[in-house]
């Protein structure tokens, strides 16, 4: 190679360049608040990031005024679930605004289901001898939007559990002792809300689902815009197939690692899913013709 070429190779190797468009914070499950999450991305060399929460757009301004110290560009965006037939499915969205009246309106109504639904859980916990507090967790917690991830914690830290893996396993899934499910609303209630309020409503993750082609063509009827691609549990022939299924229902293709950690984290780790800029033009792009 050159020592044109080498350089050249070297600047665009410095330069932050990459997307990941599906991160959470600690204003959810995430580990890293949004300034360290924005933080962190700088270093990873990403260009633009989606601030993805579960039910709250609490982290949007913190992560983007610091982008805007780091020279790189915060998506707003949320995660929202929503039942079909006894399955959870997450549907993410992007561009609403943290300041969107209605939206937040249903946002409020999610995170305080959520709240009732942590302390039912560790009531049920209790119940079978669990002594864990749910005092002790908000009060660790802050103001996050409560889930099951930090039930498990905190079955880790006071020894219920070796990692978060075996406390979902054995208390927090469908089935077991403390399952809750979250406020039920279906995926053409969500989707709707996230349209009115002029956001891009996603399929997230589709591998969790068994039957997610059947569940995406449903969708697209509801008003489905776009299917996550990327993710850090679909390997390559799932990647290639989410791809044909995005062009049959001319669907926007996004993508991002679901970190809910930094890079050596092994809840979800952030840096493996590397998306180029087009991806994140496409959704941009898409935004001003809805
Ligand atoms: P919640 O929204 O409270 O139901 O919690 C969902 C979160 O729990 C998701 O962000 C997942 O990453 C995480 N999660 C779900 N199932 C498991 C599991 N078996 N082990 C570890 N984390 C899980
Ligand atoms: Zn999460
Ligand atoms: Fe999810
Ligand atoms: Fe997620």
């Amino acid at each position: 190679m050159s020592a044109k070429k080498i350089i050249n190779k070297l600047k665009r190797k410095e330069a932050p360049k990459y997307v990941d468009l599906h991160l959470h914070t600690t204003k959810s499950d995430g580990l890293l608040t949004p300034e360290e999450l924005v933080k962190t991305a700088y270093k990873l060399k990403y260009k633009t990031i989606a601030i993805t929460d579960h039910d709250t757009l609490e982290g949007i301004s913190e992560g983007r005024e610091a982008a805007e110290k780091y020279g790189i560009e915060v998506i707003p965006g949320s995660e929202l679930t929503a039942y079909y037939y006894n399955h959870e499915i997450h549907i993410l969205e992007y561009f609403i605004e943290p300041d969107d009246k209605h939206f937040l309106k249903y946002l409020n109504k999610f995170k305080n289901a959520r709240f009732e639904r942590a302390k039912e859980m560790v009531r049920l916990l209790n119940k079978i001898g669990i002594d864990i507090d749910f005092n002790e967790i908000i009060k660790k917690y802050d103001s996050a939007a409560l889930g099951r991830p930090h039930i498990a914690r905190e079955l880790v830290e006071k020894g219920y559990a070796s990692e978060m893996q075996e406390a979902f396993k054995n208390f927090l899934v469908p089935g077991k002792p403390a399952y809750v499910p979250k406020y039920l609303i279906g995926p053409r209630e969500i989707i709707q809300l996230i349209r009115d309020c002029n956001g891009i409503p996603v399929f997230a993750h589709p591998y969790y689902y068994f039957n997610y082609e059947a569940l995406l063509k449903k969708m697209v009827d509801m008003g489905l815009m776009g299917i996550e691609v990327y993710h850090t549990y679909h390997p390559p022939h799932l990647v290639k197939k989410l791809k044909s299924l995005a062009k049959k229902y001319n669907l926007l293709i996004t993508g991002g690692s679901d970190a809910h950690s930094g890079p050596k984290g092994k809840y979800l780790p952030f840096g493996n899913i590397r998306l180029p800029q087009i991806i994140a033009k496409n959704l941009r792009k898409a935004r001003k013709i809805t």
